[in-house]
């Protein structure tokens, strides 16, 4: 790329910088739940953002996302977009029983999913190790109903001040995943790095709110992603799986450091971010009850509002 169109680039940003007026985001899938809803290992929510209506990840078990949004009252054929945050089980689990759900009634509904590059690499698993082509077999099927996949390699605005970090850069070795896992990449086989793990960025007038799914990426290496595709204001609100729930005591401790730079103002600690971790962060970011919480089923993160953890995690 020449000198001429990193200008056009700079001023394109620039002149963008379009913030989130309205937005609001419900789990629909994570361990702790009451009311009429059910928990899972799992993650899902739903985000509403100036009128667009996203899909997060589709929880674990087939039908876990549709019951609560029942019981929730979410009406799920309004919402055309999905975004897949990772190929991991426990969020693509619901994809296709949602997307059967509301297709005869809305074919435009759940129809138009957003992924990173590295989704549908085959995935090798088990002793002895068969090739798990599970994505790929899920691509067929939505696509015979109409549904369309996009693919990022590259962060991406979707609305405006809305965007996805497409995949992270792992700038930091926050090797935040398993690591029992291997994959067929194009250039052949590898660790399974989740290579396609991508957030959702929300930009607001109070600062960035970082979706993730599972964060296999490192939740530092998310945010800095954010801060370089979005901009580098403060974290108002962080939501959803960090995968810290078995992390040791250094890597909390980096972690909690790292943050510290980001001034945090919201965590809604959901999935695999781990009880214990929400308020270990709690605590060593300075932050109180109200704005550091368990996500249950149904708790709420509100623009101008802050968090409703629901009854139980209050
Ligand atoms: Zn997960
Ligand atoms: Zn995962």
């Amino acid at each position: 790329m020449g000198l001429m169109s990193w200008a056009a680039l700079a001023t394109a940003r620039a002149a963008d910088g379009a913030r989130v007026q309205a937005l609001k985001i419900t789990v629909l899938s994570t361990m702790l739940a009451d009311g009429d809803e059910l928990g899972e290992w799992g993650f899902a929510a739903l985000v509403e953002v100036d009128g667009h209506r996203i899909l997060f990840d589709t929880g674990a078990k087939t039908d876990v996302v549709l019951k609560n949004a029942r019981s929730l009252s979410v009406d799920l054929t309004t919402v055309p977009d999905v975004i897949l945050s990772h190929s991991h089980w426990d969020h693509t689990g619901g994809f296709m029983t949602l997307r059967k759900s509301v297709m005869e009634k809305t074919p435009a509904a759940l129809a138009h999913t957003h992924v990173g590059e590295g989704m549908f690499y085959p995935r090798n698993s088990g002793v002895p190790r068969v090739k798990d082509l599970s994505m790929v077999a899920l691509k067929g099927e939505y696509e015979a109903t109409g549904g369309k996949f996009v693919s990022y390699t590259q962060p991406v605005q979707l609305y405006p001040g809305v965007w996805l970090t497409g995949p992270v850069p792992r700038k930091y070795p926050e090797r935040n995943w398993s690591g029992s896992g291997r994959m067929t990449t194009p250039t052949g086989e590898a660790e399974d790095n989740l290579p396609e793990d991508m957030a959702l960025v929300l930009d607001t007038a109070q600062g960035l709110v970082v979706l993730t799914g599972c964060g296999h990426a490192g939740v530092i290496n998310t945010i800095e992603q954010a801060r370089t595709a979005v901009r580098p204001a403060r974290v108002h609100a962080l939501i959803g799986g960090v995968h810290l729930f078995n992390a040791k005591e250094d890597t909390l401790n980096w972690t909690v450091e790292k943050l510290r730079g980001f001034d945090v103002d919201n965590i809604l600690g959901a999935h695999c971010t781990g009880i214990e971790v929400v308020y270990r962060l709690r605590a060593d970011l300075g932050l109180d009850r109200a704005h550091a919480v368990v996500a249950a089923v149904g708790a709420k993160f509100e623009l101008g509002k802050g968090l409703d953890p629901r009854t139980i995690a209050k």
